[in-house]
């Protein structure tokens, strides 16, 4: 069987030869272990933190040994109490294409309440981001304005639908006209900018947003959030959920200086890790599931086929490649 290990640790853009392919035996299980079938694996930019030395909020990848990120699962042996073949399961594994686990830090997931890879987005990490982030730093109001950058992909996509539910006006930045376009047609966004052909952010922003932004939801940081940045209204929340413009920079660039802004306007601006709020998630998953159910929430995926192909779509994320969220299917 195949695993993926990380080769090198990248110096700005990663590239195809930081990953390497190895061949290695399947695994036999033991008492207290089952034996699991890759079936989805998720492709995110925080990944590429990991393949950074150093410790962060979550531990490096090792050179020369597997990768690991969101997988979905199935069982096909089972030694372990409360697991039986044909279960699937979701969690934290390594990208080899069968492992053993003793089920430590996995949730078995049903396939038949949603598609399983919709436990890598909409009801995983990325759809709990969106709503977590949204909702205990955001703190929306009906009526108010919510801007959210990184709009078309998995946790933009999500934020902007939930907003759009609690009765805000929403305005998505994101990098194509094509996704300009679904962001108002699919989800219901009532204006949206493509950072890529737009000049002057601020100036763009201020088009979209007549009543300025009460709410800033920030996925990629940089030049783009710099233009939101100089629109925001008296006690606007903005919601610092990653900044994947900076990931791959080896210098870090300058934008303006946010305290006098966040001052004179009352502005609170907080960054968040989602396992802050895993004690909310079980309520937060039904609410995201009955509005999938319900058809109030649409979960976009792009699907990658292939093992093989898992380097390249995670290169992707940083081309924007992706619509909704990334998934290798195995
Ligand atoms: P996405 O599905 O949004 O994929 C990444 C997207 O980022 C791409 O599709 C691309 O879209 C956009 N992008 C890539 N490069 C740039 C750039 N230089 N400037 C602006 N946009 C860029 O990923 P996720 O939804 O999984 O993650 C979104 C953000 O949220 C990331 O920054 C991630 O690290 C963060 N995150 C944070 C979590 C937390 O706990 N704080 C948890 C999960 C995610 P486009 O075509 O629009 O450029």
């Amino acid at each position: 069987m195949k695993a993926i290990h990380l080769n090198n640790r990248p110096v700005g853009t990663p590239q195809l030869s930081d990953f390497k392919f190895e061949t290695e035996e399947q695994p036999h299980i033991t008492t207290g272990e089952m034996l699991l079938k890759a079936i989805y694996l998720s492709v995110d930019p925080y990944l590429r933190g990991r393949m950074n030395e150093g410790k962060s909020y979550i531990e490096p990848f090792e050179l020369n040994k597997a990768m690991s990120s969101g997988m979905i699962a199935e069982v096909v042996e089972s030694k372990l109490d409360g697991f039986s073949k044909g279960d699937f399961v979701s969690g934290m594994l390594e990208w080899k294409e069968y492992q053993a686990s003793n089920g430590e830090g996995l949730m078995k997931v049903d396939g038949s309440m949603a598609h399983l890879s919709a436990y890598l987005g909409v009801l995983g990490m990325t759809g709990l981001t969106a709503y977590m982030g949204l909702i205990e730093i955001g703190k929306p109001k009906a009526g108010e304005t919510v801007v959210v950058s990184g709009a078309a992909g998995a946790v933009g996509s999500v934020v902007g639908q939930i907003a759009k539910l609690l009765g805000c006006r929403v305005v998505g930045i994101a990098g194509t006209d094509e996704k300009v376009a679904q962001l108002k047609a699919e989800y219901g966004f009532d204006a949206a900018i493509n950072y890529k052909t737009t000049e002057n952010m601020s100036h763009a922003i201020a088009d979209a947003c007549p009543d300025g932004v009460d709410v800033y939801f920030d996925n990629v940081g940089g030049e783009v959030s710099d233009g939101v940045m100089l629109n925001v209204n008296r006690f606007a929340r903005i919601i610092v959920c990653g900044a994947i413009s900076l990931y791959n920079a080896t210098t870090m660039p300058m934008g303006p200086r946010v305290q006098p802004i966040l001052i004179k306007n009352s502005v609170l601006m907080q960054g968040f890790i989602i396992f802050n709020y895993m004690e909310k998630f079980a309520e937060a998953i039904p609410q995201l599931a009955q509005w999938l159910q319900e058809g109030k929430l649409t979960s976009t995926e792009t699907i990658v086929e292939g093992f093989e192909n898992t380097p390249q779509a995670f290169l992707d994320l940083f081309e924007g490649r992706n619509k909704g969220k990334m998934i290798v299917k195995i």
